[in-house]
């Protein structure tokens, strides 16, 4: 199954993906995660996007259109994957709708008040990527990542002026999806609002996961 899951920053997008990829067992591909890996690295593509990252704005489409083809071409995504991330922009979703066929979107949804709070106490896990939430998702320990034991941290782009900039870019770039998906009848509307374990039942049961 080739899945998209998008929603505004803080709906759960990428915990939801994780799940759904350990239990589809497919490659969990985020497009923030894949950038964030690269301005570790100091790579060219992490030279490119880590400006527009720290404005919360969003990288341009060639670029990322670019790194989404190549990455979609390795073999482990030629079964499905759950693409995290990406289409974020309606050029984006053309390009994709040239590379492959995806079968389902999800749309999580929560409103922009929960967004903002729920970042506020969001920590990333420096090394593996993994995301917490002190109050909803707490770690053992509060600066210590369960899964690999490394530093957690606050993402730059976690911070209140940056989280409005991101939620405005959603709003304009990123909702237009969904009538783009809905005109393709792919488009599943996911209530992002309630516990995590809440949400993930809704998907599976939307999914037909048992
Ligand atoms: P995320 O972790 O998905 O919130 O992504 C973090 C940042 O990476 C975003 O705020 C953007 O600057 C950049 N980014 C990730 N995916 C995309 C995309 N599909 N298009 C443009 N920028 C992106």
């Amino acid at each position: 199954m080739k899945l998209l899951i998008f929603g505004p920053q803080g709906s759960g997008k990428g915990t939801q993906a994780e799940i759904l990829s350990e239990k589809l067992d497919m490659p969990h591909i985020s497009t923030g995660d894949i950038f964030r890996e690269n301005v570790k690295n100091q790579t060219e593509l992490g030279q490119k996007a880590k400006a527009y990252m720290d404005q919360g704005q969003l990288v341009p489409d060639d670029i990322v259109i670019a790194m989404i083809k190549n990455r979609l071409s390795q073999t482990d995504a030629n079964f499905g994957f759950v693409l995290d991330g990406y289409p974020r922009t309606i050029p984006q979703a053309e390009a994709l709708d040239r590379i492959t066929k995806i079968d389902k979107i999800l749309e999580v949804w929560i409103s922009d008040d929960e967004s903002l709070m729920r970042l506020g106490g969001r920590r990333s896990c420096q090394k593996c990527g993994a995301v917490y939430h002190l109050k909803f998702n707490p770690p053992k320990n509060e600066s210590q990542c369960d899964k690999c034991g490394s530093r957690l941290i606050i993402r730059e782009d976690d911070t209140e002026a940056v989280i409005k900039e991101r939620l405005q870019q959603y709003h304009q770039q990123t909702e237009p999806l969904v009538k783009y998906y809905q005109d393709q009848n792919k488009h599943i509307k996911i209530d992002g609002m309630p516990p995590i374990i809440d949400v993930t039942s809704e998907i599976f049961s939307k999914l037909f996961i048992n």
